[in-house]
């Protein structure tokens, strides 16, 4: 059986990543909104991974005897008014989910639960790479961003992203 302190955090965790799924939903929406379908794309795929990510940790608890719980979901109320806004948030967000995971791990550790620690590997990687990507949207923008041809191209290319199943996600 998980100990009641993390499996509480891991299905807040199950909150939170459909939360993001929501919110990349939101930069979507309004990337859309801007013409620039590329990008909207790109964030599409990004939600699609996000929801990945929750039923991922609601297996886990379900695997281990966990009664989860569906909590709401928060509205997006990000004040968007550029496509920078838009990266600079889910940088943000994705350095917020990375100390939500390392909050859970830390729990885990405490508590000497190494099957939960093996199990959020997979997620401390994962975030190393999420953070990047995020990272580099940000720069490509302050770099490309204000001409018009490059901003096509960078649409383009974001156009060009193709969803995968999470590997984790087995048998789902
Ligand atoms: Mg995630």
């Amino acid at each position: 059986m998980l100990n009641e302190k993390i499996a509480a955090l891991i299905n807040n965790q199950v909150n939170k990543e459909f939360y993001s799924a929501y919110l990349y939903l939101e930069f979507a929406n309004y990337c859309e909104e801007l013409g620039l379908d590329g990008f909207a794309n790109w964030y599409e795929i990004q939600a699609k991974e996000e929801r990945d990510h929750a039923i991922i940790f609601r297996r886990y608890l379900l695997d281990n005897g966990y009664r989860v719980t569906m909590e709401a979901i928060d509205k997006p109320t990000h004040q968007l008014n550029s496509a920078n806004d838009v990266f600079k948030a889910g940088l943000k967000h994705e350095q917020y989910v990375t100390a939500l995971i390392n909050a859970i791990y830390a729990e885990a550790f405490a508590q000497h639960d190494f099957k939960t620690m093996q199990f959020l590997d997979w997620f401390i990687k994962e975030q190393v790479e999420e953070e990047k990507n995020a990272e580099d949207l940000v720069k490509k923008m302050e770099l490309f961003g204000n001409d018009s041809k490059s901003l096509y191209l960078l649409n383009q290319e974001l156009g060009s992203r193709a969803y995968m199943p999470t590997p984790m996600l087995k048998g789902e």
